[in-house]
């Protein structure tokens, strides 16, 4: 089984650059964040959790000191569900899915990869999916 953190390499002929801090919006604008990328992009995946599986976003995951959202904080809807643990974020304008804080790793947010400027989700080459149907904190006992 291969390790979902892992660091995606731009696939071949891409023009995608990921800057250190790299900003990301939504569809109409409203919403703008940055997320800090020392790394270039770690941790992509897709999920297939009940939500995850809905929305089909790639995301990629930072601590939450290393993502801020920098305009239409007040645009921003919540959406909670389950054990309310993750915090979903999207436009309430446009409805896109920008980020949320994850349940398995609280101290993370994940972020739409496809929000971020200039980034093209077929620049990412083959994106691991994680089990999110079985989540870990679903098992027993939780992991
Ligand atoms: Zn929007």
């Amino acid at each position: 089984m291969r390790s979902i953190t892992q660091k995606i390499m731009a696939s071949e002929g891409s023009t995608m650059h990921v800057k250190p801090t790299h900003k990301g919006t939504c569809h109409c604008g409203a919403v703008e964040f940055e997320v800090d990328l020392p790394d270039g992009l770690v941790d992509v995946h897709r999920c297939n959790c009940s939500i995850c599986g809905r929305r089909g976003a790639i995301v990629g995951a930072v601590p939450l000191a290393g993502l801020r959202v920098t305009r239409g904080a007040d645009v921003l809807t919540l959406y909670q569900f389950n054990t309310k643990t993750a915090k979903h974020y999207f436009c309430g304008t446009c409805g896109i899915y920008t980020h949320h804080q994850r349940r398995l790793k609280p101290h993370e947010y994940s972020f739409n990869v496809a929000c971020l400027e200039g980034v093209r989700i077929d620049d990412l080459g083959e994106v691991p999916i994680t089990d999110g149907i079985n989540h870990p904190k679903d098992r027993t006992p939780p992991v």
